[in-house]
């Protein structure tokens, strides 16, 4: 039967420095992700009381009422949806904020300077109700997975119960022998956004001085990934001309970084646009807007090198708008 529903809001879960989201999609519209717990801190959760809840918010979905937060959300969207059933099988896992870098767009609030809530027993708790199923995907928010404690024993645990798919985000400044040792399997994914192509216009957005470093790992990871040609990508995060001194939104950024890119053996580049940005100037674009020109010399460039171009969430949203 036809309906619109949303995968997120059926089977995820997003883990959060001190609440639980049904996902994070929300927030470059409202600032606000949309909760199924408050005030959490790591506690034994009640999985029935909280598939309850979730049965009820997709049943109002399902008669035309969804969350506020849903209404105008690119997930939500009407096709032939299966029953649906209790689980859980897309775990972000983001309850921490510790960084080793500080970008200027970071949305995060690292000054609270927040411990992190043990994971594994919430793991193995989800894992003995069987609310937890292997056939999706894990995805690292943060803060800087890599400076987590359990960072190895939650991949080591995941891949053992053989994932589906992971999604690592990283600075790229520390090095993980974790990520070295999963990354040349197919199911992995690792992010890392240097967003500049020299070391100047890398400290100015992320206010460290780690442009060496961060290269030189993106390179040894690129060089384990193997035959798992995608496992490696660079991301550069546009930051428009109303950033000012700290924009890097120029061809010449661009093209220089996508070559480094290609340089350190990464295959695949994904393009971003500043959330902030984005949400500040959305109802002023159109594709005579000087960012829209960056956006389409970033794929111009990026083709000619042969490298795989992804989008994010806002780089997917310029990408349809483009397609209008
Ligand atoms: S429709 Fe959007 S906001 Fe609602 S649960 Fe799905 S992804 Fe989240
Ligand atoms: S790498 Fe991510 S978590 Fe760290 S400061 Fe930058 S945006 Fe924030």
């Amino acid at each position: 039967m036809k309906y619109k529903s949303c995968e997120f809001l059926r089977h995820a879960i997003m883990f959060w420095t001190n609440e639980i989201d049904y996902c994070c999609h929300s927030g470059i519209r409202f600032f606000e992700f949309y909760k199924i717990k408050n005030s959490y801190n790591g506690e034994t959760l009640d999985w029935d009381l909280l598939m309850r809840e979730r049965k009820t918010q997709l049943q109002n979905m399902k008669e035309g009422n969804p969350s506020i937060f849903c209404k105008d959300c690119q997930y939500y969207e009407e096709k032939d949806w299966d029953d649906w059933e209790p689980y859980i099988n897309f775990i972000i896992i983001s309850h921490w904020t510790h960084c080793n870098s500080n970008c200027i767009y970071c949305n995060l609030d690292k000054k609270t300077k927040m411990k992190p809530y043990n994971f594994m027993p919430i793991l193995k708790d989800m894992k003995e109700k069987n609310i937890l199923k292997f056939d999706g995907r894990l995805s690292f928010g943060g803060g800087e997975p890599t400076l987590l404690k359990e960072f190895d024993k939650i991949m080591d645990f995941f891949y053992k119960n053989n994932i589906a798919s992971v999604q690592i985000n990283s600075s790229g400044i520390k090095f993980s022998k974790s990520i070295e040792k999963y990354i040349s399997q197919e199911n992995t994914r690792l992010t890392i956004s240097p967003d500049s192509s020299d070391a100047n216009t890398y400290k100015t957005i992320k206010r460290v001085n780690k442009f060496n470093d961060v290269w030189k790992n993106i390179k040894k990871y690129a060089k384990a990934q193997k035959n798992n040609e995608y496992g490696v990508s660079t991301k550069f995060i546009l930051l428009p001309f109303e950033f000012g001194v700290y924009s890097n939104a120029s061809k010449e950024q661009i093209k220089n970084w996508l070559i480094l890119s290609k340089e350190s053996m990464v295959n695949s580049v994904i393009m971003d646009i500043e959330s902030h940005w984005y949400a500040h100037y959305k109802n002023k674009l159109d594709k005579n807007h000087p960012i829209i020109e960056l956006y389409q010399y970033f794929e111009q460039e990026a083709k000619k090198l042969d490298l795989h171009i992804e989008y994010y969430a806002v780089g997917e949203l310029i990408k349809s708008l483009l397609n209008q």
